[in-house]
This record gives structure tokens, sequence and C-alpha cells, in this order.
């Protein structure tokens, strides 16, 4: 993430090794030990994420309160990695925001990329990125000047003997670990800037 350089960390349980950056704290999953895209799917559609399911709603009812409408009331947005039940992309539109979402096992539709937006949101999506700089460049050009980004995604424990006990690890498909360092270098080579955390798992970046 940050050019520094890297040691290696295995995970005799689950049989995997990450490189940890010395400097940013950035920790990424082995290539080699990532999912196929086919396993990604499988992981994928068993999530119940659905409109049906109260506590998944009220999480995300809470996200937006906390990471969203402060910053940006209506407008354009983009829920970015909307999943297999585009709940957050259904609150949005609630919520009285010109929404569209993007997903690219459900929902590949790359007209949203035509378009330019005030808020883009991603929750759970970051530490599913093989290429997040990638990314977060592709997001940075189709946000509006003064747009937000607003992500979820927990902060990776310090400790690697934390790291390791660490139960949002489990889910194999999370790939990209981050630290506050690492997204602070992320976000600022993308020329974004803090608005927001919560110092946990809640984000949100301004585009200058
Ligand atoms: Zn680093």
């Amino acid at each position: 993430m940050c050019g520094g350089g890297t040691y290696e960390l295995s995970d005799p349980l689950l049989v995997c090794r990450y490189d940890v950056c010395h400097v940013c704290g950035f920790t990424y999953k082995q290539p080699r030990f990532h999912p196929s895209p086919e396993q990604e799917r499988a992981s994928y559609d068993q999530h119940e994420n659905t409109l049906e399911h109260q506590g998944y709603v009220d999480m995300l009812e809470s996200f937006l309160d906390e990471a969203v409408e402060p910053f940006v009331r209506g407008g354009k947005a983009l829920d970015f990695g909307s999943g297999p039940g585009p709940v957050l992309y259904e609150l949005l539109r609630l919520r009285g925001y010109e929404a569209r979402h993007y997903d690219p096992f459900y929902r590949a539709d790359e007209t949203v990329f035509e378009e330019t937006y005030d808020v883009i949101t991603a929750t759970e999506v970051f530490e599913h990125m093989s290429h997040p700089r990638r990314e977060i460049a592709r997001l940075y050009r189709i946000l509006n000047r003064g747009g937000h980004l607003s992500i979820m995604t927990s902060l990776r424990p310090e400790k690697d003997g934390d790291f390791l006990s660490w139960w949002y690890r489990r889910d194999e498909t999370h790939i990209a670990f981050f630290t506050e360092r690492s997204l602070d270098v992320l976000i600022r080579d993308a020329y974004l800037t803090w608005a927001y955390s919560d110092k946990a798992k809640i984000f949100t970046f301004r585009r200058f």
C-alpha cells in the first residue's frame, strides 16, 4: 500500500499466508490463497442480506445516519458492491437519493461508470478487493468535486496475534485488511481527504 517492506504472517489453521507492511500495517492475503471467482460467487450467494433481515437493515440505516447524511443530503448516489440483495441501494432511494448500484457479480452494469455522483457507498467491499488502489482510483473518477465516499470495512487488530484470532478473517473472501494508517495512504494517493472516522469500521472521505 505505502511501498514499505513486508513480512510474512502464516496461519496454520486456515492454511494461508499474508504479507504485512512493516510501515503502514496493511495486510494482504497472498494471491495464491485468494478464492476463485466461482468460490467467491458461491460464498456471496449464501449471504442473506435482504430487506427482511431487520438487523442488517438497522446496521445500514445507522451507516447512513452516521457516514452519509451528515455530509450529503439527497443528490446522486452509487452503491458500489451492492451484493445479491441491493438493500443499501433501496434505503438510499427511500431517503430520496437518486441512486444506482453496481456489483461485479450481481449487477455488472458498467454504465454506472459513465455518470458522476455526490456520494458513493461501499459497505463490506474493500476487504474483498484484490486491487484497492485501482478500485479507489476508479471511484475517484466518478465522484463529483466535493463529493463523498463512505465505506464500511473493519480495521485490522494492531497485534498479529489478535489478527490471527480475529473472526473477520475467517471469511475466505476477505483478502485485504486495513489499518487506519494504510487507509490514510490509500485515500491520500487517490486525492481524497478524511471527513469522518468511527476509528473501527465506518469511514467517510471527501474529494477535494
Ligand atoms: Zn505500507
